[in-house]
């Protein structure tokens, strides 16, 4: 054992991870990583296929994001927002409003997807109760959503496995069904089912809009609930009946913006306009925390007021607005911009639909779902019966442990294996990605 992964096993408590097994295994420690690859502290080099937990965009050391956060910390690495600013967060602001959805003026920072959402739920919270309208108190969310986690975007989650022993902790909120066509309990065939789902909010919303403050939302795609796809139509929907009953819309894209999806926004799927937007991950391209909540005019105007009118958004982070981030998060636009990333994506994205299509003949595959750069392979014991592996067979994990070992590093969710790449990766790229999957499924299952 190399003494870096001695010292890791004797002295860090790795995130979503039981220690136990994590302790019992040989582990990986990156050392370095040069585009796309990851470098081991042996030297072996591995495709990135999950963006590094879904951030990494342009791919490792980019030239002008190192050179922008190198520059910055030539002038100043951190400074407060706590009456003060700094440059590159006033630039990043004014360029996330020209690119986020029309309506999002206003950019409130923080640190990752958790306080963004947080940040999100406390802000729609407070605004309703500007606005005199105090019964509007609780939140719609999804099943299966994952938005976090702190407390409030635990709340606001519905992954069993995470988050029931919090149970007693969390404030209750209303969930209406996932709208993913694979696993739908209330229709089998999308195509003739009227959206369903959505009518499942029209139905309480109805009854119960005066108590809702905001519905918050995945757009497109639910991620960590295994890259849950929503049928054409279901988003558009979702914000009609929401600005129909006076209802903020939260939009949260911490997964799905910057590119993922085949647009830079997943909003811009179904022309959504939200009341708020968060955004995190790939806000940096993956080089530093960094988090944004945008909001209206609308909204951010409620806040304003004499001290004594106590409207003051009583909410931030030590690191809020860091400068290096926020350089790092300027060169990142800049790389979108200058070299055309989402024009690009086309010949990628139907690159890996292509070899997708082949891997739905296997026979353990019972799913395979795709939007954009965003890809989820479900397996299944029995894919005719939707009869899923049990618990203790680990398939996801297994396929993945294969995977490693032809070079490539996904991590699956359950018996989802997700493959993310970044956006810099070639078609190339992607299909030998898609095909180590591909070789690995057939092998383990
Ligand atoms: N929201 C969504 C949609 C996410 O997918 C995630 C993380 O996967 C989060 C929020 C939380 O982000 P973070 O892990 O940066 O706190």
């Amino acid at each position: 054992m190399m003494d870096t992964e001695r010292k890791d096993k004797t002295f860090v408590w790795h995130p979503f991870t039981q220690m136990q097994d994590w302790a019992a295994r040989p582990q990986k420690v990156i050392a370095a990583a040069k585009g796309i690859k990851l470098i081991d502290t042996e030297g072996k080099e591995f495709y990135d296929g999950v963006s590094s937990l879904w951030v990494n965009i342009h791919g490792h050391q980019h030239s002008k994001i190192d050179q922008a956060i190198i520059e910055q910390l030539g002038k100043v690495a951190h400074t407060t927002m706590l009456g003060l600013s700094n440059i590159p967060a006033v630039e990043l602001a004014e360029q996330l409003v020209e690119v986020t959805p029309c309506g999002l003026n206003k950019v409130f920072y923080s640190d990752d997807g958790s306080t963004a959402v947080e940040v999100a739920l406390k802000m729609a919270f407070q605004y309703w109760q500007h606005k005199g309208k105090m019964k509007k108190q609780k939140f719609i969310s999804l099943q299966q959503a994952y938005h976090g986690d702190t407390v409030g975007t635990v709340s606001v989650g519905g992954i069993d496995l995470f988050h029931r022993v919090f149970k007693p902790l969390l404030f209750s909120t209303v969930q209406i069904p996932s709208p993913s066509c694979y696993h739908c309990q209330i229709h089998s065939e999308s195509a003739i089912c009227g959206l369903q789902c959505a009518a499942a909010l029209e139905a309480v919303l109805a009854e119960h809009h005066e108590e809702i403050a905001a519905m918050v939302i995945e757009p497109m795609v639910q991620a960590a609930a295994g890259m849950l796809m929503s049928p054409p139509g279901y988003l558009a929907k979702i914000r009609e009946i929401t600005r129909k009953y006076d209802v903020l819309l939260i939009a949260d894209e911490v997964a799905t913006g910057f590119g993922r999806t085949g647009k830079m926004f997943a909003c811009e799927h179904e022309g959504v306009e939200p009341d708020m937007m968060t955004l995190s991950k790939g806000i940096t391209g993956g080089y530093m925390p960094l988090a944004a909540t945008l909001t209206t005019d609308e909204i951010y105007q409620a806040f304003l007021g004499g001290y004594s009118e106590k409207k003051t958004f009583y909410h931030g982070h030590s690191y809020t607005g860091n400068p290096l981030a926020c350089a790092a998060a300027l060169a990142n636009l800049a790389i979108f911009k200058e070299e055309r990333v989402i024009e690009g994506l086309a010949p990628k994205i139907e690159a890996a639909a292509a070899k997708l299509k082949e891997m739905e003949a296997l026979t353990h595959v019972g799913s395979v779902r795709q939007c954009g750069l965003i890809i989820g392979i479900e397996l299944m014991q029995d894919k005719y019966c939707k009869i899923p592996y049990p618990w203790e067979a680990a398939s996801g994990a297994s396929v993945c442990c294969k995977a490693r070992e032809y070079g490539l590093i996904i991590r699956p969710i359950g018996d989802v294996i997700i493959c993310m790449p970044p956006l810099a990766s070639t078609v190339e790229e992607i299909e030998t990605m898609l095909e180590i999957i591909k070789r690995s499924i057939r092998e383990i299952t």
